[in-house]
């Protein structure tokens, strides 16, 4: 089996340091299914100094990277055939599981991770595709690298050990997973719901996939698809009826008290 070429391009290569402690990932690593070799931007620095960064034409704040020491790294880099560019921006398009099911079957993605204000206009050209990890700016693209080196990874044959957790997973079928339990039974009062301990595997499926709707309509309902909405009138799911949210997990739509 080829193994899958992560090569990135950044100026902070020690920030990639985390892979060697992320579980799934670091054994990916060790079982030589992925390789992520790291492209120190800073060795393909101008001059003395190793200059990489240069103020904007025009004025303004902050300093952005220059377009000559990425190019150099970038053709330093051996392309596989099947290989993508992408180049981490907040101006990209917002990274989906989709996506990353989608590069899964290529042999190589390169990774150009931008700092300080950004880059040079002229290194867009370089990139098959421009990703956003979402809408929010962060000081470089090294934690969105390493968010799509990890995600990516775990879609790998061989990755995980068991591939059906990746079937119901949320955000596979555009849809959230079902809640999960594991024992004890009863924990400070709260009991695990019956029917995941009758055995009837059955009404374990059925009662999974009314909470999977539930919890979508519930916290992401722009989710939901014209064929998931389909099943959702023929399940009669009523909001209210969720008897488990009183311990749900926090998300961004529970009030808060002001603190
Ligand atoms: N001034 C730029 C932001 C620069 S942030 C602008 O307004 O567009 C510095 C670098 O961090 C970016 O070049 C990019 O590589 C990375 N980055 C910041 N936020 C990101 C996000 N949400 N997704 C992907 N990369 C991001």
């Amino acid at each position: 089996m080829n193994r899958f070429n992560f090569d990135v391009i950044t100026l902070f290569p020690k920030a990639f340091e985390l892979i060697n402690n992320l579980g799934v990932i670091t054994r990916a690593l060790e079982k030589n299914l992925i390789d992520v070799n790291l492209h120190d931007l800073r060795e393909y620095g101008e001059g003395s100094y190793r200059q990489v960064d240069d103020k904007p034409y025009g004025g303004g704040a902050g300093m952005v990277l220059k377009p000559e020491p990425i190019y150099k790294a970038y053709e330093s880099i051996k392309k596989a055939p099947k290989s993508k560019t992408l180049l981490m921006s907040p101006q990209g398009k917002v990274l989906k599981q989709k996506d990353l099911v989608r590069w899964s079957t290529l042999d190589q993605i390169i990774i150009i991770c931008g700092q300080y204000e950004g880059f040079d206009e002229r290194i867009r050209c370089l990139a098959d595709e421009e990703i956003s990890i979402g809408d929010y700016v962060l000081s470089g693209g090294e934690i969105p690298a390493i968010s799509i080196i990890n995600a990516l990874t775990r879609l790998l044959p061989g990755t995980l050990g068991d591939p059906d957790s990746l079937m119901d997973e949320s955000h596979n079928s555009s849809l959230l997973e079902y809640p999960h339990y594991t024992r004890p039974l009863i924990f400070k009062g709260m009991r695990v719901p019956d029917v995941l301990v009758s055995g009837n595997h059955q009404e374990i499926k059925s009662w999974r996939k009314k909470k999977s709707l539930e919890r979508t309509l519930d916290r992401r309902a722009d989710l939901i698809s014209n064929e998931n909405y389909e099943e959702l009138l023929k399940s009669k799911i009523k909001k209210d009826s969720n008897q488990f949210m009183k311990f749900r997990i926090v998300n961004e739509y529970d009030n808060y008290p002001d603190w």
